[in-house]
Order: structure tokens, then C-alpha cells, then sequence
């Protein structure tokens, strides 16, 4: 098999890189950013630094700063109207995985007409204008994806778009944007970045190239993740973070992930759980349903974590992976979507359109084993309270 490997042109990592913006619009021959991001970025000073960086250079910009968590479909074409006023030539995300999937969205929307929702999977979008990502969690990944997640407001569904239109020509990753992250957002963002590193080694399209980035992700994660909840301050828990966050994203763009995030969207998409919180409501019931499908594989996730070692068999090392998952989830507080505050019944009707909604995102078939629509819809029954 050959594998058709896809990263951004510029990838700078490491204090300070969010700073180099003014360098690397000119590198890329760019003029015109229009910058993206949301109310709380701006309220933190960050937007308004980069602005003047952009002034003192004499850069021309303009901002659209009405990102919201989990982009809808409303939010975009809010921006492509701002970006359609002044000739932009590149779109600037800073923020989270939401600022950056609407910049992307913007970028590639901004010579199309037709509604977005006509371009989600199995439809591509492969060109647009240039995109910079400045990612501000721990997270996403979404700096080297060419992957956005946008809900459809009339709908409710969490769309997956794709195609090298979405893919940001630079990344700037500075891991110190990310020392202000809350406890919680720390923990789902951290979990989220774990299942695309997991989610992409287990993939059936996982490739020899994703594989070494995806256990280098999935061991600093597990090293490093409970560290960065308990002391937000730790500079080297937080850039460690950093850093798996932007090789969990290579390694799920190159390798797809599997059934997890393909049951995730829905729940955000329809009951508006944070994203990393619901695939971390899901990872321990769905990765042990997996685990029959690829025993070696998970095996090796076990062993990379340092929840079993080198002596363990498959088998043991894969009772040990399931426990640690469940464990790392209780040390990080994440609810169940009963405690969440789903009710059995709102939970119960939901899940045929949830179950349709992960089969046609496609994910669900990288999966090691395959699920059909009445076996994903057994495993929402399963983690409702669990
Ligand atoms: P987010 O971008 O939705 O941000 C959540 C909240 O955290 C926002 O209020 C934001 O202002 C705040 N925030 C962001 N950075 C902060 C910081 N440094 N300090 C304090 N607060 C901060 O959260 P996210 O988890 O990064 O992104 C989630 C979205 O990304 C979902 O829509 C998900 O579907 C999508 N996603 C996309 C990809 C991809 O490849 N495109 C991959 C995974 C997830």
C-alpha cells in the first residue's frame, strides 16, 4: 500500500511561534489576512497583539470574530461576508479547533456558492484561499488536518468536510496560548488529541509513517495530560501536550480515525457536549468493543501509554488498556451523558438518527471491527450511564 501523506507547507513549533506571523505571511508572498477567531481569544488580548504586529509590518487585515464553539453553518457564512468585503488573500485562525475549522471553512467557501452541507463527505473541498492556523488548545489537531467539522444550523448535524482545500499551508503552534486553558477544557481538549493518535494507530488506514507519530503522541499523553489538569502552569506538561496535540492531527489526517469519532459528532452535534468530552465518554466502551478487530494493535497502544509492558501478552495488555482508559477518564471527571444531563429518554430517541449520522461519516468503517447500524446503536445504549 502506498500511503498519500498530506502536511502543511510551514510548521513552526514552540514558544513564541504564534509570534511569527508577520514572517510568515511574507514567506508565503500573502497580503491581505483576514483574522478569525472568538469573543473569549479577543477578551484575552491575543487577537489585538497580533493586529499590531500586523500594523508595525503594514499589513493589511480585517477580523471576524464571530466564532462559536462547534461552528455552524450560520457562523460561516457570517465570515465569508466579512471576507468577501475587502479581497483577502489568506484567512487567519486563532483560537481552538472551532475558530480554526471555521477559518478553514471560510477560506475554502470563499468562491463557491452552493450551501455548505452540499460539500460534506463523500463531496471534497480541495482548493480555497490560504489558510495560517494559530491553535490555542491542546487539541484539535486541527492546524495539520484537512478535516473541518461544521454543524448545520437547520439540521443539528456535525458535518465532516474534507479535501486539501482545508489543509492550512502554515501552522504556528506556541504552546504557550495554551497555558491558559481551564481545568476542564485542558482534560476534553487532551483526551480528544488521545483518540485521534489511538483512533489513527488502530485505523485501517493507518500507514507506517502514522504509526511512529501516533505512539509518540499517545505516550506523551499519557505522561503528561494529568500533569497539565493538575498545575495549568507546568510549561513542560503543557508544551508536551502541545506538541502530541499537532502529531495526533497528522496522524488522524493521514490515517483517518475510526468509531469513535464517528460517534462522537453526533452527540455534540445534537446534545452539545464539548467534542473531546464526548469522545471521552465514548473511548473506554468503544475501544474494548474494538480490541477484537486488531488485539496486537491495541496491544501496542497498552505498551506505548505504559499501561503494560514488554512481558504482558496482547491479551493482557489490552484488559490493562481498558482499564486505564476508564481510569484516566475518572481521574479526569468525564461524565457519562446521563450525568451529563441527557435524560434516558432524549438519549433512547436520539440514537437511530445517531447511529445513521456515524455510518454516514464514513469513520465508523477504519474501524478494526466493523459495527452495523444496530451494533452502534447497542453501544450508545451501553455508555449512557456507563
Ligand atoms: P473550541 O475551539 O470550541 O474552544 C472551546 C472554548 O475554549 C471556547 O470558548 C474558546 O474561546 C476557549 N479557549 C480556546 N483556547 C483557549 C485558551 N488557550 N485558554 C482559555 N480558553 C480557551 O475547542 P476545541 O476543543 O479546540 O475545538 C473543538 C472543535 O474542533 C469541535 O467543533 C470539533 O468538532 C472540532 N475538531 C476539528 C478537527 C479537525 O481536524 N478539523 C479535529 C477535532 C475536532
Amino acid at each position: 500500500m502506498t500511503a498519500n501523506i498530506n502536511l502543511p507547507r510551514i510548521l513552526r513549533i514552540g514558544a513564541e511561534a504564534s509570534q511569527m506571523l508577520p514572517a510568515t505571511l511574507k514567506e508565503l508572498g500573502l497580503s491581505r489576512p483576514l483574522l478569525v477567531s472568538d469573543a473569549f481569544i479577543v477578551s484575552l488580548g491575543w487577537l489585538t497583539k497580533l493586529q499590531q504586529q500586523l500594523d508595525q509590518e503594514g499589513i493589511f487585515h480585517r477580523s471576524f470574530t464571530g466564532v462559536v464553539p462547534d461552528p455552524t453553518t450560520d457562523a460561516i457564512y457570517e465570515g465569508l461576508a466579512v471576507l468577501r468585503e475587502n479581497q483577502h488573500d489568506c484567512v487567519v485562525a486563532l483560537g481552538g479547533g472551532s475558530a480554526i475549522d471555521t477559518a478553514k471553512t471560510i477560506a475554502a467557501m470563499a468562491e463557491r456558492d452552493q450551501p455548505i452541507r452540499h460539500y460534506k463527505v463523500p463531496q471534497t473541498l480541495d482548493d480555497g484561499l490560504p489558510i495560517i492556523a494559530i491553535p490555542t488548545t491542546a487539541g484539535t489537531g486541527s492546524e495539520t488536518t484537512r478535516v473541518a467539522v461544521i454543524t448545520d444550523t437547520e439540521t443539528h448535524e456535525k458535518m465532516l468536510c474534507m479535501g486539501f482545500g482545508l489543509m492550512p499551508v502554515a501552522a504556528l503552534v506556541d504552546f504557550e496560548l495554551t497555558m491558559t486553558m481551564p481545568l476542564r477544557l485542558t482534560a476534553d481538549t487532551g483526551i480528544d488529541s488521545l483518540c485521534h493518535a489511538l483512533e489513527a494507530y488502530v485505523s485501517r488506514r493507518a500507514n507506517p509513517f502514522t504509526d511512529t507519530i501516533a505512539l509518540a503522541s499517545m505516550t506523551a499523553i499519557a505522561k503528561h495530560l494529568r500533569t497539565a489538569c493538575r498545575e495549568p502552569d507546568n510549561r513542560v506538561a503543557r508544551e508536551a501536550m502541545m506538541l502530541a496535540a499537532t502529531q495526533g492531527g497528522i496522524a488522524f489526517s493521514n490515517a483517518s480515525v475510526t468509531l469513535i469519532h464517528g460517534m462522537s459528532r453526533p452527540i455534540g452535534g445534537l446534545f452539545h457536549v464539548p467534542h473531546g468530552m464526548s469522545n471521552a465518554m465514548l473511548l473506554p466502551a468503544i475501544t474494548e468493543w474494538s480490541i477484537s478487530g486488531a488485539p496486537s494493535r491495541y496491544a501496542d497502544c497498552a505498551r506505548a501509554m505504559q499501561l503494560a509492558n514488554a512481558s504482558d501478552s496482547d491479551d493482557q495488555a489490552n484488559q490493562k488498556l481498558v482499564a486505564g482508559l476508564r481510569q484516566l477518564c475518572a481521574d479526569l471527571q468525564v461524565p457519562t451523558p446521563a450525568s451529563f444531563g441527557i435524560s434516558n429518554e432524549e438519549w433512547r430517541q436520539a440514537i437511530p438518527t445517531m447511529a445513521q449520522q456515524a455510518l454516514n461519516s464514513g469513520s465508523p468503517a477504519n474501524n478494526p471491527r466493523i459495527p452495523n447500524a444496530e451494533q452502534i446503536a447497542e453501544l450508545y445504549q451501553g455508555v449512557w450511564t456507563n
